[in-house]
């Protein structure tokens, strides 16, 4: 079992799409431990985005990021940060293969609907960065 962290970014928010990506999500057989509205400080998003301080465009996502609340959530299962990463489909939405979230449904590279953790190293360190313990459920055995 691994868990991996997802936002829901202000387009996904803004277009309504917040039901569609978790129902897309859901369907791939993962379950949600964790799940809550948030507004992102500049502070938090430096410090998510920092592998990419040194790019032209870290400007527009930090703006970006910040311009509505996004949904952040928790999700559990086999290989959750692979699941996931290959239900978003590549970070360029123009590029993101048919059948993926951001194929479907995203505009291009910046509006890509949605953030999944690239590693289950990364995973750890992202779901402590915006979920505190008492945020995360365990259900024990599910049907
Ligand atoms: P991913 O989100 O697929 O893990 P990255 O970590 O490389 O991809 O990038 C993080 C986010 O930064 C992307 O999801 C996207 O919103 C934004 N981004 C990446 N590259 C660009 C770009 N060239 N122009 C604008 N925004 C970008």
């Amino acid at each position: 079992m691994e868990k991996t962290l997802v936002l829901l970014k202000p387009d996904c928010v803004s277009r309504a799409l917040v039901g569609t990506v978790i129902k897309r999500i859901e369907e791939s057989g993962l379950k949600i431990v964790g799940c809550k509205m948030i507004q992102l400080s500049a502070k938090i998003l430096a410090e998510h985005y920092a592998h990419l301080a040194d790019k032209p465009f870290f400007p527009r996502i930090v703006e970006f990021m910040g311009s509505t609340p996004v949904v952040a959530l928790v999700f559990e299962g086999e290989n959750a940060v692979q699941v996931l990463r290959d239900v978003c489909g590549a970070t360029d939405s123009t590029k993101a293969g048919k059948g993926t979230i951001r194929g479907d449904l995203g505009k291009d590279i910046q509006e890509n609907l949605i953030h999944a953790s690239d590693s289950a190293q990364a995973a750890q360190v992202e779901i402590t960065r915006f979920f505190s313990p008492n945020e995360i459920f365990a259900y024990g055995k599910r049907k």
